[in-house]
């Protein structure tokens, strides 16, 4: 399934049960503004080469937009779109006061050097400055882009429009950059994962976890539950996975990973395991942060774990989800689950435009009591309505946007 259809499917499926118009389903389906265009660079070997890149804005009734640059060689205008209005639905299920967007350039950024990648980044700033800034839409990383990636963005952006460190997030720390932004997003799966247990009266040591992906989101929540006492059985990257039923030694781990490359491979200390047999093993709570789509209609039925967060973006396709949810798993939706990053995000734009630098403490109290609120919220919903937590999440998230409109006015 194209990855709008799937959003468009958990829009439908809450704008049912809200009675939500056709005027308005059809003005919150349709991004406000999609650019494509053309990126000419001279190669290192003075090669002409043209790329091309997208910025989709897909809402603005709560506020600017937000949403990540990706670079990859599979990004289209189709994935560019689901992850913007994914976006606007993150930023208000969480209750941030933004609208969403999404960019990317279909690059292999593995393939490209320092320097071609610099020119890439400054010559789309050159492409779409008119349309971004504080105030109307903030790039941030995502997929292939990183604080390097940011810099450079916004030394573009300010030769045309002067100083403006609030035009993208995820800085370096040290050059208007929020501390704490990196963990942020596996912080966030972690406080989630605490939330909802304790709602199921579930104690952190009963709880078996494994994990897909060990990077960003994948560390970070991983050292997160280690430090707070869950049981760690399994883990795994695109290299190898890894499964122990006393539980795993994940400071090691992330030992190990930063003198190997990144990766988990060849790690001595645990049993080796299949990468489709960590996904259904037998645990209390399975966490995907690494890929999109890796619970499909062909795996789902043999998912044994009974609760799933849903760290990476869509890791479970829509009818994977249908028949996890026939059979009585809790699902904590992406929406939600990953909405750490964009928290802080949201914190450095604040910082950035009050010229005031929050220490790691605040940052982590803040980011508890956004993700706090907009857990409870999400189960409140669902109990009350008698629908699934992505049900609940999409409905907060559409009724937000909505009043904003109405309220906004619609001439
Ligand atoms: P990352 O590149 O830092 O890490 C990805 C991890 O997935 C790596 O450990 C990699 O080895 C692993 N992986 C790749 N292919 C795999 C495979 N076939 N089997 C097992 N593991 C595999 O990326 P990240 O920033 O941690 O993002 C992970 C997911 O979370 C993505 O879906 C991303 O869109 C989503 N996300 C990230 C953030 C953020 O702040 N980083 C925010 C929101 C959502």
């Amino acid at each position: 399934m194209k990855a709008f259809e799937s959003t468009r499917l958990y829009f439908e499926r809450a704008a049912d049960i809200l009675k939500l118009p056709e005027s308005l389903r059809k003005l919150l389906l349709t991004p406000e503004r999609e650019v494509q265009v053309q990126i000419a660079v001279e190669m290192d070997d003075g090669r002409l080469e043209t790329f091309i890149g997208y910025r989709v804005q897909h809402d603005c009734s709560r506020g600017p937009m937000k949403g990540g640059l990706r670079y990859h060689h599979d990004v289209d205008l189709d994935e560019v779109r689901a992850l913007a209005t994914l976006m606007t639905w993150k930023t208000a299920v969480v209750d941030l006061p933004y609208g969403g967007a999404k960019g990317g350039i279909a690059i292999d950024p593995r393939k490209m050097s320092v320097k071609e990648l610099e020119r890439v980044t400054r010559k789309f700033v050159d492409q779409i400055h008119d349309v971004i800034g504080p105030h109307k839409d903030i790039p941030a990383p995502d997929m292939g882009t990183g604080a390097r990636e940011m810099a450079w963005f916004r030394n573009q952006f300010e030769k045309y429009h002067g100083f403006a460190p609030a035009v993208v997030t995820g800085k370096p720390a040290e050059d208007y950059g929020a501390v704490g932004r990196e963990e942020a997003t596996g912080r966030g799966v972690g406080i989630l994962a605490y939330k909802m247990l304790g709602n199921l009266s579930r104690k952190p040591q009963q709880t078996r976890v494994a994990l897909q992906g060990f990077g960003n989101v994948g560390s970070h929540a991983a050292k997160y539950l280690y430090e707070s006492e869950y049981k760690v059985v399994a883990v795994g990257d695109h290299t190898a996975s890894f499964y122990s039923p006393t539980g795993l030694d994940i400071p090691k781990m992330l030992k190990y990973t930063l003198a190997n490359k990144g990766t988990l491979q060849g790690y001595p200390d645990a049993e080796k395991i299949g990468h489709d047999q960590l996904l259904e093993l037998d645990v209390d709570l399975l966490i995907p942060a690494a890929l999109g789509g890796v619970i499909t209609s062909q795996n789902a039925a043999k998912i044994k774990a009974p609760l799933i967060i849903e760290a990476a973006n869509a890791p479970i396709e829509p009818d994977a989800d249908e028949i996890l949810h026939a059979k009585g798993t809790t699902i904590l939706p992406d929406i939600l689950a990953n909405a750490g990053g964009v928290t802080v995000s949201y914190f450095e734009w604040v910082q950035n435009l009050q010229f005031y630098k929050w220490g790691l403490n605040r940052v982590r109290q803040e980011l508890e009591a956004v993700m706090t609120r907009a857990f409870e919220d999400v189960w409140a919903e669902a109990r009350q309505h008698k629908v699934s937590l992505r049900t609940a999440a999409y409905m907060i998230a559409i009724r937000r946007v909505q009043r904003a409109t109405e309220v906004g006015g619609m001439g």
